[in-house]
C-alpha cells in the first residue's frame, strides 16, 4: 500500500517522492525541518515527518516533564531555530525574560516552559506540522526506481530522494539485572517508561529509593522528597559539572581535529567522545537543590547499589552492596535507555540498503555529509541525526546544539552537489 502523506499532491499521478522524510519528529527532525523550509529550496510538499506521536517534540516533552525538569542545561541560544537569538528575542517579546534564568559563569538558561512555547512558535510559524504524518517507521527499502527509497511506515509506504534517521537517544529503558525477575505490579517503575508520572509515585506509602547519579536521578529526587521520603541512590560520589561537554566541542573545526582525524567506524572514536563528555554529572544548580532537600531532611543521597529486591504486599524488600536492606519500598530508576545502535530500526536499514556499522553498531557516516556509507564506501542517501551521528558529530550529537549542526552540514552538501532537481515553490512561510 503506498500512502498519502501529510500534504499530498493529488493533482499528480503516481506516488508522491518526498525531498526528505524524517524519521522522528522530535528536537532533531523538526529542528531539521525547520532548517530545511527556510532555505526556501524546500516546500511543504517535499518533507515529510513521520512521528508516531500526536505532536511534534512530544518525546523530549514528556521526559521533561516525568524528570521534574524545570530549565533547560543548555543556553539560551540553543533552540529548534535557525537565528541564534530568536528564543531570546520571543521571551523579550512575551514580557518573559524572567523565565531566561542567570547562572554563575555560564550565560541564561530557558525555563522548560519559555524553551517548549518558542518551539511551538516556530513549529507554528513555519507550519511544520503540515509536514507530520502520525506513523512509525518499521523499514527502508531500495525502490526499483534509480536511487530512490521505499519507507515503510504502520499506515503504508512513502517514496523518498533521501531518509533521515533522527530516532533520538535509544530504544528501552536501561533495567538492572536485579530487578528483571519483578512482578510486573510491583512498585518498580523506570522514569523513562511509557506513562510514569511523577505525581502516581509521590504518593507511595513506603520510602523512595531513585537509581542513579546523574541530572535525570538529581532532578527527579528533588522533585520527588517535595512529596515523599526520598534517597537518591548513586553507584559513584555525584560528580559536579556544568555542562554536557566543554563548549569548543560545538564547533565543527574541533570536532574534525579531534575526531575526524581517527578511523571512520573505529572504538577510537566512541573512546574520545566519551572521554569529552560528561556523563552522569549534575550541573550546580540541581546540587543546590539536592542541599536545600538534605537540609530539610527531606532527601538523603547514599552511594551503593541495590544487589536484590523481592516484592512483598507492602512494597519491595530491597538489599544494598552493603549487606542492609531496606522494607516497603518503591524504587525509581532512572538508569538511562539501552544505545541508540540497539534500536531495530537501525539494524534493519543497515541490512536492507548494504549500509557499514561500526564499533558497537554505530552508522560510519561520510564526515562531511553525514550519509551512511553503503558497504562499498559510497554514500547512500540515508542521513543520521542525533546521538546515532555520535561518532562524526562528536559529543554534542545528541543534544540541542548537534541538531543545528547536523542541519548546517546536511544543507551545505547539498549546495556543493548543486541542486539536482527543479526547486518546488515555496509555499507558506519565508
Ligand atoms: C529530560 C531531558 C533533558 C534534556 N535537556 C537538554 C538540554 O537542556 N540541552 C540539550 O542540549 N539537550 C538536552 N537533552 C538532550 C537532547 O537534546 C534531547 O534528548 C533531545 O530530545 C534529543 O532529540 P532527538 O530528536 O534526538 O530525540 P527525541 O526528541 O527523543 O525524538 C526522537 C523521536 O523519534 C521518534 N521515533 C523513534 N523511532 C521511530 C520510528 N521508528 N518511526 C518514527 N519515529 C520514531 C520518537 O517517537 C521521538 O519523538 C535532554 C534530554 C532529556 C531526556
Amino acid at each position: 500500500m503506498t500512502v498519502d502523506g501529510p500534504d499530498a499532491d493529488h493533482t499528480s499521478s503516481g506516488p508522491q517522492t518526498y525531498e526528505y522524510v524524517i524519521i522522528g519528529g522530535g528536537i532533531h527532525g523538526t529542528c531539521l525541518a525547520n532548517y530545511l523550509l527556510a532555505e526556501g529550496e524546500y516546500s511543504h510538499q517535499d518533507i515529510c515527518l513521520v512521528e508516531p506521536r500526536e505532536q511534534l517534540l512530544a518525546s523530549f516533552a514528556t521526559k521533561a516533564r516525568q524528570c521534574g525538569m524545570r530549565t533547560l542545561r543548555s543556553t539560551f541560544v540553543h533552540h529548534i531555530g535557525t537565528e541564534p537569538f530568536s528564543l531570546e528575542s520571543f521571551a523579550e517579546g512575551a514580557g518573559r525574560e524572567g523565565e531566561l534564568v542567570s547562572t554563575e559563569n555560564y550565560p541564561n538558561r530557558p525555563t522548560l516552559d519559555l524553551f517548549l512555547d518558542h518551539a511551538r512558535y516556530v513549529i507554528d510559524r513555519r507550519d511544520i506540522d503540515e509536514c507530520h504524518l502520525q506513523s512509525s517507521v518499521t523499514g527502508v527499502a531500495r525502490t526499483g526506481a534509480g536511487d530512490r527509497l521505499e519507507v515503510q511506515t504502520t499506515v503504508g509506504t512513502l517514496e523518498a530522494r533521501n531518509v533521515v534517521l533522527a530516532i533520538g537517544l535509544g530504544g528501552q529503558p536501561t533495567v538492572p539485572a536485579w530487578a528483571t525477575s519483578l512482578p510486573d505490579d510491583a512498585p518498580l517503575v523506570h522514569v523513562w517508561d511509557t506513562g510514569f508520572d511523577p505525581t502516581t509515585a509521590a504518593k507511595f506509602a513506603g520510602p523512595a529509593f531513585v537509581v542513579g547519579g546523574g541530572i535525570t536521578a538529581g532532578q527527579l529526587a528533588c522533585n520527588l522528597s517535595e512529596h515523599t521520603d526520598v534517597t537518591l541512590l548513586s553507584r559513584h560520589d555525584l560528580e559536579i559539572e556544568l555542562t554536557e561537554a566543554d563548549p569548543y566541542w560545538i564547533n565543527w573545526r574541533h570536532i574534525e581535529q579531534e575526531i575526524h582525524t581517527l578511523p571512520p567506524g573505529s572504538k577510537a572514536r566512541l573512546d574520545r567522545i566519551r572521554a569529552a563528555r560528561n556523563d552522569a554529572t549534575i550541573p550546580p544548580y540541581v546540587e543546590r537543590r539536592l542541599d536545600e532537600a538534605r537540609d530539610c531532611g527531606d532527601l538523603e543521597i547514599r552511594r551503593g547499589e541495590i544487589t536484590c529486591a523481592r516484592a512483598t504486599d507492602d512494597g519491595l524488600l530491597v538489599r544494598f552492596d552493603d549487606g542492609t536492606t531496606a522494607a516497603n519500598a518503591q524504587v525509581v530508576l532512572a538508569t538511562g535507555l539501552d544505545p541508540v545502535p540497539e534500536h531495530p530500526l537501525v539494524g534493519s536499514v543497515a541490512e536492507s540498503l548494504s549500509l557499514q556499522r561500526g564499533a558497537e553498531g554505530f552508522p560510519v557516516l561520510d564526515d562531511r555529509t553525514l550519509a551512511w556509507q553503503r558497504t562499498d564506501g559510497t554514500d547512500s542517501s540515508v542521513y543520521v541525526s542525533g546521538a546515532l551521528a555520535e561518532p562524526s558529530v562528536g559529543p554534542f550529537a545528541r543534544n540541542i546544539v548537534g541538531a543545528r549542526r547536523v542541519a548546517e552540514r546536511l544543507l551545505a552538501s547539498r549546495h556543493r552537489a548543486g541542486s539536482q532537481r527543479a526547486p518546488s515553490a515555496p509555499r507558506g512561510r519565508s
